[in-house]
């Protein structure tokens, strides 16, 4: 049934939707989007905290963000479906010295590439997040374009509208082997038959090392389980309540239905794909928090969750040829910040396969920089 292809996407989370519109956009032919599972979006893309940010400390996650968030916002004319982006900001809020210094660095490289981020000082707080405690931050910064987003419903706008213009999708179409004839990718080999085909797309999220071993390549990318917790409803949230981080304790939160979302990374934890929820780890998210906001003394815990962040050793996605085989993009290792960068990866893998020049400037994200040794590390994460 599936047979031939002029391109095939393999993963049907938020990346290879948005690589599947971009190029079906870009009028590249026959499209098939290969996902192992029943349903598209179900791993990592399930389980991401929705937020959207341009405050990063290296230029091309700023451009990446800058470029997905113009994306966002015209989202409903470009796909016909609306999703909302609640750009309510982030507040990154700094309480240690060390972490002033590279901030300050940080709000420099974003005001110089356009990006509308301001400092704040303590008492400017209060007016954006008024029930967080404010004792020992010494400074922040917020960015009013950054924002909140529904992962699943940016999925299926871009799902439908790659559907529109043919993209075919197959779902419970698992990839378990790419053909490679000299150095040139030729054939995608599934649970269901082969697919001959000679660009594929490495959209597979945490598993995008798994795909990137069937041709030996050098690429260098681990699963990490995180987890979130969201409450039950709460009064006193406000409606324009920022997305928060507290750099030092690296808890977040941010509003959710009626009341907080709250996460944590515990980047002590070993790389695995396990996704079981760790009570050790909510009760880890619940102190913090209960430090930061003191006020969810009363609040309960509607629903917990664990995914993936499909993490790279310098915190950048791969985007870009494989340098073994010839047609093989790949488009992963997101490193937890897969669901707001995914307008730009969809434009610029669109722009790679019709043979353009990128429109950002990709180089410190080649696949061929961890054989080099030439790790550029972002350090504005969560
Ligand atoms: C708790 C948590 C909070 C997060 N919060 C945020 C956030 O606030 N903002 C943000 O931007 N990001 C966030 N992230 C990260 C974000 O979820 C990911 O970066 C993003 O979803 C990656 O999308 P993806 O399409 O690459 O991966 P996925 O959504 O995992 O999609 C990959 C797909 O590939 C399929 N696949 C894999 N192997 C194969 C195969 N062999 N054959 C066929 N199909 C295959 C999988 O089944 C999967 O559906 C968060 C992640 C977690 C876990």
């Amino acid at each position: 049934m599936y047979n031939k292809a002029d391109a095939v996407i393999i993963g049907g989370g938020i990346i290879g939707v948005a690589a599947a519109f971009y190029l079906a956009r870009a009028n590249y032919g026959r499209i098939i989007l290969v996902e192992k599972e029943k349903f598209m979006g179900s791993w990592s893309t399930a389980k991401a905290a929705g937020g959207i940010r341009a405050q990063f400390d290296s230029k091309v996650n700023i451009q990446m963000s800058m470029v997905s968030e113009a994306e966002l916002c015209r989202f409903k004319d470009d796909t016909g479906y609306d999703a909302a982006f609640d750009q309510v900001g982030y507040m990154f809020m700094l309480s240690r010295d060390e972490d002033i210094a590279h901030f300050k660095k940080a709000y420099e490289l974003q005001r110089s590439l356009g990006l509308p981020v301001e400092l704040l000082q303590p008492e400017d707080i209060p007016r954006l997040a008024p029930i967080v405690r404010i004792d020992d931050i010494k400074l922040a910064t917020f960015c009013p374009d950054d924002g909140l987003g529904d992962p699943a419903q940016f999925l299926a706008g871009y799902e439908q509208a790659a559907r529109r213009m043919g993209v075919e999708f197959a779902l419970e179409t698992e990839v378990t082997g790419l053909t490679v004839a000299g150095d040139k990718i030729t054939e995608v080999v599934t649970n269901k038959g082969t697919i001959a085909c000679g660009k594929v797309i490495n959209a597979a999220g945490p598993f995008g090392g798994l795909i990137g071993k069937m041709v030996g390549s050098g690429i260098k990318m681990q699963p990490y389980k995180r987890q979130c917790v969201t409450t039950g409803e709460l009064d006193f949230v406000p409606s324009n309540f920022p997305m928060v981080v507290d750099v030092a304790s690296g808890l977040y939160t941010h509003k959710e239905s009626k009341g907080l979302l709250l996460g944590w990374a515990d980047k002590a934890m070993p790389p695995s794909f396990d996704i079981s929820v760790d009570p050790d780890y909510t009760d880890n998210i619940l102190e913090r928090a209960l430090d930061r906001l003191p006020k969810l003394e009363t609040a309960e815990v509607a629903n917990v969750w664990a995914g993936l962040y499909e993490t790279t050793p310098d915190h950048r996605a791969i985007i870009g040829w494989e340098p073994q085989v010839e047609g093989l993009l790949h488009l992963t290792g997101f490193s937890g910040h897969g669901f707001m960068h995914a307008p730009a990866a969809g434009i610029l893998a669109a722009e790679l396969l019709t043979g353009k020049e990128p429109s950002i400037d990709i180089t410190d994200l080649a696949p061929e920089r961890f054989e080099k040794g030439e790790l550029v590390h972002e350090t504005n994460v969560i």
